[in-house]
């Protein structure tokens, strides 16, 4: 597969969208939501669905919950295609388990891998020592080698997702103890990753030496445990955050309660930043910063580098009304609700026709003519990457009667894609990629066009750059892809 200027092969190294020119997404879509726990208590089942509802964000086109632990002989499994609560329309299910070990998984697939059912998650494999359920979130960047070496040696793989990659070097390893298998063989995985699997006694979850993609850890009710992507969840079910579990750290939850081990040696931290921009939920706190307010003074710093001379102020909805909301308060202009979102757009929505979307006909979102009719309007969104939903949009606010449209983008250019696990189209696709951002207003219709800067966006943030991923704003990639270049962080 050809992306850009860099080249992957194989099925695991597929940041593209895989899909062709013009269909990927519109915006860096996450791949997938992962949580589980140990507990005694009878409600461990439903609260991991509960878990799930929270993560959805994460990942809408297959859910999935494995039980297993006292009460259940096998590892039972529950999977699908479609959203939580699709997948699992009633908890009647899931009341019914009585088991102490759960995984659960969101997912967010991307285009090369179809929505395929089997590789629904999580995946659940037999091995002689017994059975593993696994769910992943993230993208190995060896993973083609690592399965070409398992299939050269007898290896048949059922799906292309990373986790069955993972059951097989487990297998393989020989071990019948899986924190000790586990031990040796995830060292050999590089990339991005956090898993979460059980053999059905203990629950274990796993971060890269990176910590590209965040895993917390959290008290659920007197003796258990509990483990999620994002601490939203943790708040749906009320267990109490411990804290994020280190890059390179392998903890493990069971009867005993709590262990933890570094398997890896952790290296230059790099949790990705665009889960504040973007990804995550505005009620989590990742690495102690609340999601909310980072945006909001994402907005505000962007206020301050690229005032506009206008008359209000609108953000694109959702992810981008916190820091709409911060760039008002700090330009001291009006906030106002000029877009609208349909929110009961389901994901079996039918594209419009290609004509159809060259007129900015959108279900998703309207312009509000009473508000921006006559106004010059500032419209704050989080990121471009294609510039397809920019257009449509400055298009739309012009049509309902703007004087003037400025567009302000709350975090720096992508200008590379993503090799760690979000779905970036191909580096020549990113409208912002070799172009100005005179280029880039001119592109989109926009009178104006502002950027954050990356000074802003790090300072906005409030942690240190060196601990950051902003790969997709730099191309510097913290670990190194092929045909792109390493990132020495001491060194820039
Ligand atoms: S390249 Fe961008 S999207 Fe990917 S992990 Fe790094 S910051 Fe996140």
């Amino acid at each position: 597969m050809k992306r850009g200027n860099f080249f992957c092969e194989g099925k695991t190294c597929r940041g593209s969208d895989g899909q062709g020119a013009g269909i990927g997404p519109k915006k860096l879509k996450e791949a997938c939501g992962v949580c589980g726990g140990f507990s005694r208590g009878e409600d461990l089942p439903y609260l991991t669905c509960f878990a799930l509802y929270a993560l959805q964000h994460r990942g809408q086109e297959s859910a999935g919950i494995a039980v297993g632990g006292a009460g259940e002989e096998k590892i039972w499994l529950k999977r699908g295609m479609g959203l939580v609560s699709e997948v699992f329309p009633s908890t009647d299910l899931l009341r019914e388990r009585r088991g102490s070990v759960t995984v659960g998984h969101v997912r967010y697939s991307y285009g090369g891998e179809g929505w395929r059912p089997e590789n629904a998650q999580p995946l659940l494999l037999k091995y002689r020592h017994g059975e593993i359920a696994i769910a992943h979130n993230g993208l190995l960047l060896n993973g083609p080698q690592l399965r070409e070496e398992l299939e050269e040696r007898g290896a048949i793989f059922q799906t292309g997702s990373d986790s069955e990659l993972l059951a097989h070097l487990v297998a393989r390893q020989g071990s019948p103890d899986l924190e000790e298998a586990l031990s040796e063989v995830v060292p050999r995985l590089a990339g991005a990753f956090a898993f979460v699997l059980t053999d059905g006694k203990k629950v274990i979850g796993l971060r890269d030496r990176h910590g590209f993609r965040p895993l917390s850890l959290a008290a659920l009710g007197r003796e258990g445990y509990f483990l999620a992507s994002e601490t939203c969840a943790f708040d749906t079910i009320r267990a109490q955050f411990l804290r994020d579990v280190e890059p390179g750290e392998m903890v493990v939850l069971d009867q005993n309660g709590l262990r933890s081990r570094r398997i890896m040696p952790a290296e230059q931290p790099s949790l990705c930043i665009f889960e504040f921009i973007y990804l995550a939920r505005p009620d989590s706190n990742i690495h102690g910063v609340n999601v909310h307010l980072a945006r909001r003074e994402l907005g505000r710093t962007l206020a301050r580098e690229h005032p506009a001379a206008a008359d209000i102020v609108t953000g694109v909805p959702d992810s981008s009304i916190a820091a709409a909301s911060g760039y008002a308060e700090e330009a001291g202009l009006p906030y106002e609700m000029a877009l609208v979102k349909n929110r009961y757009i389901g994901r079996t929505f039918i594209r419009p026709s290609q004509k159809l979307r060259e007129e900015g006909v959108d279900l998703k979102l309207n312009a509000v003519q009473k508000i921006v009719e006559g106004k010059r309007v500032v419209i704050v969104d989080d990121s471009i990457v294609r510039g397809t939903t920019s257009r449509k949009l400055v298009r739309m606010v012009r049509r309902a009667g703007a004087r003037e449209v400025h567009l302000r983008i709350s975090s720096p250019p992508i200008i590379a894609s993503c090799f760690y696990g979000i779905n970036t189209p191909s580096q020549e696709e990113l409208i912002a990629y070799g172009r100005t951002p005179a280029a880039v207003a001119e592109m989109v219709g926009a009178d104006s066009i502002g950027f954050l800067s990356h000074a802003g966006m790090i300072s906005s943030v409030g942690l240190s750059g060196e601990t950051l991923c902003q790969a997709c704003f730099t191309a510097r990639y913290p670990v190194p892809v092929p045909g792109a270049r390493a990132w020495d962080v001491r060194s820039s």
